[in-house]
């Protein structure tokens, strides 16, 4: 049974550690320094790094790592991270035998033009995937090197996995994007129980992280651009009615830069 525990860096940042039979793989390490910390604590034996996207909150810990532990490191083909050995583009499957474990990989490009993440339909039971910047609790990641129509697609590969799927996203972003969710969609009930849900976590300083695909239908604006309240809401940004789901979705991530 893999173990997945949460290793905290910077702000909000989480990085991932998958762990089995005295063996670890992490996923995202920003930081080295609470990954080598836990190795050191723990006895667990390094065996792969599984990395997202370029963005240094993601991979600014891995040359301090592989100098100390040089394994395997996964990553996007189309981005340039010195250090991955193994350059993915989706659509692979990678074998993790240390951990006993298959993931899938799935090209999510749109907040970088290379982002990958990774589906383990084995892990918990109904399957978890790290989705690095690309879905949040309530939340996308900002579209800076993608369309919205890249981070559309991206996003509806992620919310075609099982609804039960857990979803490992690389920040605590979601009280904030709950906010949000909160205004474009305000009769929202899901949206309302969540919102007092998550704030009841983050009060007690617990994680709302992993959520699940079901609870992302239910409540994140960037998955509801059918929902007739998202629709509207768009509507009434764009001053006119969306054309399509594109346009829906852009008008909504739009609102949400500047909000
Ligand atoms: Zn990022
Ligand atoms: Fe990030």
């Amino acid at each position: 049974m893999t173990e997945i525990l949460a290793l905290h860096a910077f702000e909000d940042n989480y990085i991932w550690l998958l762990r089995a039979g005295g063996f670890a793989v992490v996923v995202d390490p920003g930081d080295a320094a609470p990954v080598l910390d836990h190795l050191e604590r723990s006895g667990d034996r390094l065996c792969a790094i599984l990395a997202t996207h370029h963005h240094g909150d993601h991979v600014g810990g891995l040359a301090e790592i592989l100098q100390r532990f040089p394994v395997p490191v996964f990553g996007p083909a189309l981005e340039n991270i010195p250090g991955v050995t193994h350059p993915l583009a989706g659509g692979e499957r990678i074998e993790l035998p240390e951990i006993a474990l298959e993931l899938e990989v799935i090209s999510v490009p749109g907040h970088t033009r290379g982002h990958i993440a990774y589906y383990g339909p084995s892990l918990h039971d109904h399957g978890a995937v790290f989705c690095g910047d690309t879905l949040f609790g309530a939340g996308c990641g900002r579209l800076f090197e993608g369309t919205p129509a890249q981070m559309l697609e991206s996003l509806t590969k992620l919310a075609a996995l099982p609804a039960p799927t857990l979803v490992y996203c690389a920040h605590e972003y979601t009280q904030s994007n709950m906010r949000f969710a909160l205004a474009v969609e305000p009769g929202s009930i899901a949206i309302q129980r969540r919102s007092e849900h998550v704030a009841k976590d983050r009060a007690a300083g617990r994680a709302t992280i992993p959520t699940s695909i079901h609870a992302e239908l239910q409540t994140n604006p960037f998955l509801r651009w059918d929902a007739p309240a998202v629709r509207a809401a768009a509507a009434n940004r764009l001053g006119r009615a969306p054309a399509d789901a594109v346009e829906t979705f852009a008008a909504i991530r739009e609102w949400k830069n500047r909000f």
